[in-house]
């Protein structure tokens, strides 16, 4: 098989050849896709989008560059599975931007995460007078281009040369090492002062009353270990919690004792939370706080990088404000400084604050956290970053870009996409927005439908031949919705008053009760910070949003939803033998992966890596378990099934078991009928994680449930269902809030909240209340407009 399409044969080395796909749902696919073209990806959930641009074309282009790595190196690495694909050719590096949030490091920033916050610091290490008082030489450990070293800048009229690495001292604040933040601990998580040290005080993991640790504190005879914390004298209670180590002698040897404080910071603060041991984590998110740091006011720098002022703005002024209205400052600085030497540096600063503003984050600042960022965010400052990458003829992969944006900045990210191509790089975007689509240059349909009945190309090409097609994406493409006749009237209503959350300004709105409500605005206009921060603190609010779900590397959606337990039970019972051997977390699973089916490989250059197990082939139990069967399936192959298929499976017959049909019916009715009930989480997508979540809470007694774009990840088709999912909420009583921008959602609402009017500093504000018909009549707003075109009205 080697059709090259529609494709001239002499343009054939200008594809990226994929042959023969069949990682998870995918059916012996094969398809070439243009290169330095835009192809967005089309198809229902679960019909294989994923599989085929994640899964096998970056897949394969990331093992094959980790295979350009030395020997050396290689050494450390994992060797990657080459995804199931017969052949693969054309392929070029592949960089994924998806919307994997950023990791908890508080040093970084939207500022240290592009190359904004060190074109900031050349620039203040440039421009900046110190501030009177203020020492004469100043660095703002800038990384040389190489990234080898720091470069030193002098003023003033000192010259002692000053040397600082970019990763010691220089402009970052000493106290908190630049983190902004310092940790401070809960005493009453490390013990229970009314008891004495003998009598188990301790609620430290691991330092149990006949434990090391206590026998250690026991013998420093510093403090009496018989006796309630509560009664210790000051100077006792000091050398409990602060004493620096000093050798005792315990049994003949000496060792070093040291207060409880710092041997907490030093064995388990100083790990990445997400190494740390499950239960050493829940303590650590119990025990820690952090506060912001007393000697720098979080700004994370030194006293006289703070105090060095541009036009009297200081670098950390400058990391706060706005991007907006950053970008306008420097702009003005372009002017009074275009003949010197800082006018490329200040051109390029202004190039990619203004690509902020342009791609719907101006209403974010520098000095942001990271982690602290939605997946839609996080994905478009990470788009920032490459597009002023010198790089060409790389494959950029996007997963569902649009997410988080109104209709109204869509534009803007569509000519940034394209940008992006015109700089000679193949763009591949998974997408549902027919917005989206529209700038496709190529289109390539998966389907039919999802999991099993998915994983076909039903259409490849251009968009003319994709609205004539008789696909589900092609006739749902230019469908419009009529605006509902007649809206549901409220029960009761959510006050809220005086919200001032973030940008809110003093807002006060009643959130209708019993009803679909709808909150609109343009991203940052302030809808997350009205609906999950100024909630009534009694309004019992079932919270159903994207974030990642905590949990072990064994989990998976049965665990997750307990849909496991019954299961467990029912396999014990056929068989004779104990629930617990079914449970990959106990005494049945396979020793080699612990349980989870493969085996992760921590890297500290590059992300973790996932392989499959080599002893149990990825079926996570011990062989004997499996010699074990329930209506003649194993544990692992029942973990293997799609929710769909086990719901017919436990719906009847010798395999019968009602609770876990229901669980599963809930799963279904949420659209997640096509996923694997044993996929590690890890391998969900924020859209996927929400409806999971949405299904564990479906029979809850709770009335208000709030979802965050539901829609994210789902087919205009699927849509369709969901809305027919909230409805059958609401009309069994519960009050539905939804954070939204599909028009399809907002026209099916029967109230609209739209927050704005713009982003930031600009919004924080109700500019529309009202019923979708009153949104539509009034145009009001960039919310009202783009209904009004969606609704043809
Ligand atoms: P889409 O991107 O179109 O939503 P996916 O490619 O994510 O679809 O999923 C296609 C099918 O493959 C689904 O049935 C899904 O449950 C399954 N699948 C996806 N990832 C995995 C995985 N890591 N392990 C097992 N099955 C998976
Ligand atoms: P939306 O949900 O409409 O996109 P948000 O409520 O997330 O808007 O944001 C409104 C404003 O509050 C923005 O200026 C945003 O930068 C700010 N903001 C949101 N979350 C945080 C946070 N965790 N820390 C600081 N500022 C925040
Ligand atoms: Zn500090
Ligand atoms: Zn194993």
């Amino acid at each position: 098989d080697d059709r090259t399409g529609d494709v001239h044969p002499a343009d054939a080395h200008d594809l990226i050849r994929v042959r023969g796909a069949r990682e998870n749902n995918l059916q012996d696919v094969s398809l070439d896709l243009p290169k330095r073209r835009l192809t967005v990806f089309t198809g229902v959930s679960g019909s294989g989008k994923s599989s085929l641009v994640f899964g096998t074309i970056a897949a394969e282009s990331q093992r094959m560059i980790n295979e350009t790595y030395s020997s050396f190196v290689q050494g450390f690495m994992p060797t990657l599975a080459r995804p199931d694909v017969d052949s693969l050719d054309g392929l070029t590096t592949a960089i994924i931007v998806d919307q994997e949030r950023m990791g908890a490091n508080v040093r970084s920033t939207v500022g240290t995460i592009t190359d904004a916050g060190a074109h900031l610091r050349t620039l203040f290490s440039k421009l900046a007078e110190p501030h009177i008082g203020g020492p004469g030489a100043y660095s703002f450990n800038v990384p040389s281009v190489s990234g080898s070293g720091a470069i030193t800048v002098q003023r003033g009229d000192r010259t002692i040369a000053e040397k600082a690495s970019y990763t010691r001292v220089g402009g970052m604040c000493p106290r908190c090492e630049g983190m902004g933040q310092v940790t401070d601990l809960d005493l009453a998580e490390l013990y229970d002062e009314d008891k004495s040290l003998a009598d188990g005080a301790l609620k430290v993991p691991g330092y149990t009353a006949d434990g090391w640790y206590v026998k250690l504190f026991t013998a420093s005879g510093f403090f009496p270990a018989d006796k309630p914390i509560a009664s210790f004298t000051k100077r006792q209670l000091h050398d409990f919690l602060y004493k620096e180590q000093v050798k005792v002698k315990i049994d003949g040897a000496n060792m070093t004792y040291e207060g409880l404080i710092p041997k907490i910071q030093k064995s388990m603060l100083s790990k990445d939370r997400d190494a740390m041991q499950p239960h050493i984590r829940a303590f650590v998110d119990r025990a820690v706080t952090f506060i912001t740091c007393p000697e720098c006011e979080g700004t994370r720098l030194a006293e006289h990088a703070r105090t060095s002022r541009i036009d009297g703005i200081s670098i950390a002024d400058a990391s706060a404000m706005p991007i907006t209205d950053l970008a306008d400052w420097v702009r003005r600085l372009r002017e009074q400084n275009s003949s010197r030497g800082v006018a490329p540096l200040l051109e390029n600063l202004s190039t990619l604050l203004d690509s902020f503003v342009m791609i719907g984050l101006g209403y974010l600042a520098l000095d942001r956290p990271s982690s602290t960022l939605s997946g839609g965010e996080s994905q478009r400052t990470r788009m920032i970053r490459h597009l002023g990458s010198a790089l060409t003829d790389v494959t950029y992969v996007f997963d569902e870009p649009t997410i988080g944006l109104h209709p109204h900045d869509i534009a803007n990210m569509n000519r940034l996409l394209l940008e992006l191509r015109d700089k000679g790089n193949t763009v591949l975007v998974v997408e549902h927005k027919p917005e989206a689509i529209a700038i496709a240059d190529h289109v390539v349909d998966l389907g039919p439908r999802a999991g099993a009945h998915g994983g076909q190309i039903q259409y490849e090409g251009d968009l003319v031949g994709l609205r004539a097609s008789d696909t589900l994406t092609g006739q749902h493409l230019d469908r419009t919705v009529q605006l509902k006749e007649q809206v549901r009237e409220r029960t009761g209503a959510l006050e809220i008053r005086g919200a001032t959350r973030h940008n809110l300004r003093d807002v006060s709105v009643d959130i209708p009760l019993g009803v679909l409500t709808v909150v609109t605005g343009v991203a940052g206009s302030g809808k997350s910070s009205l609906v999950h921060g100024s909630m009534p603190k009694d309004a019992g609010v079932i919270v159903v949003d994207q974030a990642p779900i905590r949990g072990s590397r064994r989990s998976n959606p049965a665990t997750y939803t307990g849909l496991l337990e019954p299961i467990r039970k029912a396999f014990a019972k056929a068989n004779g033998v104990k629930p617990a051997l079914f449970s990959n977390n106990s005494e049945g699973a396979c020793a080699a992966c612990k349980g989870a089916g493969v085996i992760y490989t921590e890297l500290g250059f590059m992300e973790t890596v996932s392989t499959p197990c080599e002893e149990c082939e990825g079926k996570r139990f011990q062989p004997a378990v499996l010699g074990y069967h329930l209506g003649g399936k194993d544990i692992a192959e029942v973990l293997a099934m799609s929710v769909a298929e086990a719901r017919e499976f436990f719906s009847s017959g010798e395999a019968k078991v009602p609770a876990a049909a229901r669980l599963l019916g809930h799963m279904d009715d949420v659209g997640l009928g096509y996923l694997t009930i044993g996929q590690p989480l890890t391998t969900l997508s924020g859209g996927e994680r929400q409806r999971l979540k949405l299904a564990t809470h479906m029979g809850d007694k709770g009335g208000i449930y709030v979802l965050d774009e539901p829609t994210t990840g789902l087919h205009l088709a699927d849509v369709e269902a969901l809305l027919g999912l909230l409805d059958s909420l609401v009309d069994s009583g519960k009050t539905v809030i939804v954070i939204e921008h599909h028009q399809a959602v907002m026209a099916h609402a029967d109230r609209i909240i739209d927050m704005g009017p713009g982003a930031g500093q600009h919004g924080g504000t109700v500019v529309f209340e009202g019923t979708p018909a009153q949104l539509v009549a009034e145009r009001a707003g960039l919310t009202g407009e783009a209904l009004a075109q969606y609704v043809g009205a």
